[in-house]
């Protein structure tokens, strides 16, 4: 298998990383994930939203004073180009991540951005759909990392301690996938998903204020249902609101679209995948596969 790494396609099972590397010491580093769909048009995996990830990623670069040499235009071509290089015939998984090296000279010692090197890599695995999986969802003791600490525009490595530390609490519990809540203790997402919320025609999520990751797939879902008819409010969301919802559904890259059918033992809803969620996990299936 290769991977992208600063500028040349190399063995990905080499390493290439100084163990001083501060993306691992500190978590300063930034991800994302891309998943690629084979469609019968296509025959190969081609990468969804790619271009949306990849600005994403230039945004939480700056938030760690990172300047990527390569544009929005060539990390796309870049994915598209480890996938065929990879042989990829079916669906697979994009992990991009660029990261805080190691000090440069006359710099020193201590915890800081300035005056740090980065490098960028690039990854590839097969990651086969599971689009409309139904999830069980726990409510997780550990809350998300507020926008004060980690700005949460940004896909920023170190935040994602707290989701491992939540998924590893709830699934301990018999759950699927763990549920956060924000520093004051209302909806915030799950573990690498936004939350979307049916009350008879209305879809409410929790607005970016919230602090939140600004997800591409729950842009694209409040567009969807938009479109379709219904009201869609962003705002502050109570873990009562859930229990009560007509429908909860999960929304992300990775997830892709999931039915919650129970949040800490309540059932949601009819406690099977709804009639919205239907609808939209159609919908996606048509978009990632054209
Ligand atoms: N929230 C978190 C914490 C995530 O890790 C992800 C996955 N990137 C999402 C939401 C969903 O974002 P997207 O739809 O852009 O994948």
């Amino acid at each position: 298998m290769y991977a992208y790494v600063d500028g040349r396609f190399v063995d990905a099972a080499q390493p290439h990383l100084h163990l001083s590397t501060q993306g691992l010491q500190y978590g300063t580093a930034a991800f994302e994930g891309i998943r690629a769909y084979t469609s019968e048009r296509s025959g190969r995996p081609a990468p969804f939203a790619a271009a949306a990830h990849f600005e994403r990623l230039h945004r939480s670069c700056e938030t760690l004073s990172i300047q990527l040499r390569e544009s929005v235009e060539d990390l796309v071509a870049l994915a598209d180009e480890l996938i065929e290089r990879n042989r990829h015939g079916e669906d697979c998984y994009v992990r991009p991540v660029a990261y805080k090296t190691t000090f440069q000279p006359g710099a020193r010692f201590g915890v800081r951005l300035r005056g740090v090197g980065h490098g960028i890599a690039l990854t590839t695995v097969a990651m086969a759909s599971r689009l409309g999986t139904p999830t069980r969802l726990g409510v997780s003791s550990f809350r998300r990392v507020s926008n004060a600490s980690i700005p949460s525009g940004a896909k920023i490595s170190g935040s994602y301690v707290a989701h491992a530390l939540a998924v590893d609490e709830c699934t301990a519990l018999g759950y699927d996938d763990a549920l956060l809540l924000t520093q004051q203790g209302r909806v915030a997402e799950a573990s690498t998903s936004n939350i979307i919320v049916r009350h008879g025609e209305v879809i409410s999520t929790p607005s970016l204020d919230q602090g939140i990751l600004p997800g591409i797939t729950r842009r694209l879902v409040l567009e969807f249902a938009r479109r379709a008819g219904h009201e869609v409010l962003e705002r502050e969301i109570e873990l009562s609101e859930l229990l009560a919802a007509d429908e909860v559904l999960l929304v992300g890259t990775g997830v892709e679209i999931s039915p919650v059918i129970e949040i800490s033992r309540h059932r949601v809803g009819a406690g099977e995948i709804g009639h919205f969620a239907q609808r939209v996990v159609d919908w996606y299936h048509t978009l990632t596969r054209p």
